[in-house]
């Protein structure tokens, strides 16, 4: 797994804050294919997370068509979170797997990224042979009377599947009940989602 410094969000229950802003990079292309080609045979697949990988661009694309051209067995997974919809558009020709965020009905709280945006990238990834949205359920971000809504939103972008993960606390908010996230799950399957939650 690498990790991409940087990011356009500012999620309050974020995890990776030291990677929120962009560093000098710490590892070379050269270390990542070293790390590949002794472990040829144990590691099958390379995921980009971060940060946001988006903000890289053709310069991550770039990147991604040199390794599948070393490493042509391998998988590639990307994660982001849905801001860049050109992005998004490009990795069909290059990623195997590529994880989304859907993180609230209301973008503005968090980015300056609109909802529209959001939804346009929904509907790229639904393209995609192998996506899955992934929900990270901050009551503060998705309350319960948005279920409906949310359900109804990335159903509609054509959407197969879906994982619900439980927000770890970093605040005073309360993660929600498991029978809450059940509720939401079945929610989502009601609109003929494929769901786990995580
Ligand atoms: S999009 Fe991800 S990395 Fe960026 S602030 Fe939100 S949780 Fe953190």
């Amino acid at each position: 797994m690498v990790f991409t410094s940087g990011c356009n969000f500012n999620c309050l229950y974020c995890h990776n804050q030291l990677l929120k802003n962009k560093t000098s990079a710490e590892i070379t292309e050269k270390m990542i294919y070293d790390f590949f080609i002794k472990r040829r045979n144990t590691v099958d697949a390379l995921t980009i997370t971060g940060g946001e990988p988006s903000l890289y661009g053709e310069e991550l694309l770039d990147f991604i068509h040199r390794f599948r051209n070393m490493f042509p067995d391998k998988q590639v997974k990307v994660d982001t979170n849905g801001s860049d919809t050109d992005f998004l558009k490009n990795l069909k020709e290059t990623a195997d797997f590529i994880a989304m965020d859907f993180k609230s009905t209301n973008y503005g709280l968090f980015s300056e990224i609109s909802d529209e945006i959001i939804k346009k990238s929904l509907s790229i990834l639904s393209d995609f042979k192998n996506h899955e949205v992934r929900i990270t359920v901050y009551p503060y971000y998705i309350p319960e009377n948005d279920f409906e809504k949310i359900s109804e939103i990335i159903s509609m972008s054509g959407i197969k599947n879906v994982s619900v993960q439980q927000y770890r606390p970093v605040d005073n908010i309360k993660p929600y009940s498991i029978n809450i996230l059940n509720n939401f799950k079945n929610i989502l399957e009601n609109k003929n989602l494929s769901v786990i939650i995580k």
